[in-house]
């Protein structure tokens, strides 16, 4: 890992070697988040555009010389398993929603195709590889359920002992991924706060390895992949707009630091500006960006969504998340529980990507954007879908009619079929 030169505090730039139990700042203790430093003269001597279009490796670990693990190791634990296969999404264009809203090139980031059906594997790989390196017997997280997801499939695949900290209210076929993948589960009667605060007393009382969002430095590094893949993928032309539904704050902060760390290797020419999409219910960063507060301003709200995976009281990277939009003079908007569910077909209907709600806020952000008209019609614009429509039933079966029945007489077809037709 010669490629790491530290780690250094957001908040007051103290700088720290980037040992295996060292989360957070000393002097700021929880809030302290730390970035992640590197040497990228280092890593220009390994990697480069060039080399990338020869690598046949299509996965976060194509990008191993920027990732802060130990390259040998991981491809090692990764071969022959599903963590060799988190990462390259396809990125898809979707000129029927682009035509829709007046937008001249539209592309879709399907990070519901990640092996464990959402963005979080990319997180959650890097956690898993760091655990092992430091042969920590147990990992845990806590979760509003795909962040542990992730983590449940990605150690079943390697035989890694873990505990999982949820939400009671957690939609149930998260609950039952991580229970089919062995992890020891906790369900919390409490709020994702709640959990949050458990897993870092349980994490330090038991010395287990913490893959918390916005505790953990080293997952803003897994996400900050998709950044290198959007880039990659549009060959190095980078879009104007990118858009990332909010909770936490860890993703958008990823693709910044992503974005940053190819603009400081002259592979790209400039940031494109990040839109953080939140729900209504739930948006602690939309408030904070729009009354101009910085992130240790912020208090915890009552925060509920049908988004369940951006429902965050206090989001937990919010220092590195203002940071995102405003370093790229993206916006935060905020979209209703209402037009989150409504864009779930509609995605679904324009390019074919079926969405959980989180994920469906994105592109709910996008439509609400170009109302408002903030988006110029030649931006090239890109919609991150985090997550698969499949986590989410209750949500998906919500946002669409109900099928008609009909019994088994090709009249009662005719029938219908009529019927529909003169709706
Ligand atoms: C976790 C998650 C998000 C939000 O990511 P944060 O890092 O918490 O902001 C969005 N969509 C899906 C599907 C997620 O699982
Ligand atoms: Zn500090």
């Amino acid at each position: 890992m010669n490629q790491i030169l530290g780690l250094r505090c957001t908040l007051c730039g103290a700088e720290y070697e980037a040992g295996g139990t060292r989360y957070v700042c000393s002097r700021h203790g929880d809030e302290g988040v730390l970035d992640v430093v590197y040497d990228y003269s280092a890593i220009q001597r390994q990697i480069s555009p060039a080399r990338l279009a020869d690598n046949r490796e299509h996965s976060i670990w194509r990008y191993l010389p920027l990732l802060p693990v130990d390259a040998t190791e991981a491809r090692r634990l990764a071969e022959g398993t599903i963590l060799s296969t988190v990462g390259w999404t396809p990125l898809l264009a979707a000129p029927r929603l682009a035509a829709q809203l007046g937008l001249k090139q539209l592309w879709v980031k399907d990070d519901g195709r990640q092996p464990t059906a959402s963005f979080k594997d990319r997180a959650s790989a890097i956690a898993l590889m760091r655990a092992r390196e430091s042969e920590f017997k147990t990992i845990t997280t806590a979760s509003t359920g795909n962040a542990a997801a992730a983590l449940a499939g990605l150690c079943a695949a390697v035989g890694q002992p873990n505990v999982i900290f949820v939400p009671r209210t957690a939609p149930q076929v998260k609950i039952a991924q991580l229970l089919v993948f062995g992890s020891e589960v906790l369900l919390v009667d409490g709020t994702y706060d709640d959990a949050f605060e458990l897993c870092l007393q349980a994490a330090s009382e038991f010395g287990w390895y913490n893959r918390n969002t916005g505790y953990n430095p080293y997952m803003t590094e897994g996400k900050k992949t998709a950044a290198y893949e959007i880039c990659e993928q549009l060959d190095w032309r980078v879009p104007h707009r990118i858009f990332i539904p909010v909770g936490d704050g860890c993703i958008i902060g990823g693709i910044h630091k992503g974005m940053h760390d190819l603009l400081a290797m002259g592979w790209i020419e400039r940031m494109p500006k990040l839109m953080g999409v939140q729900a209504e219910g739930s948006a602690a960063l939309v408030d904070a960006w729009e009354r101009g507060l910085d992130a240790m301003q912020m208090r915890s709200i009552d925060a509920h969504t049908v988004a369940d995976s951006i429902c965050a009281g206090l989001p937990r990277d919010r220092i590195k998340a203002l940071r995102a939009v405003r370093d790229s003079g993206g916006a935060f908007i905020r979209v209703s529980d209402k037009e989150i569910v409504a864009a779930i077909p509609t995605l679904a209907r324009g390019c074919g990507v079926f969405a959980e709600p989180a994920a469906a806020a994105a592109y709910a952000g996008l439509v609400k954007a170009v109302e408002q008209g903030l988006i110029g019609a030649d931006e090239h614009v890109v919609v991150l879908a985090t997550g698969s429509g499949l986590k989410d039933a209750a949500a998906a079966i919500k946002s669409v009619r109900q099928p008609s029945v009909v019994a088994p007489e090709l009249s009662e077809v005719r029938r219908k079929i009529k019927e529909t037709a003169s709706d």
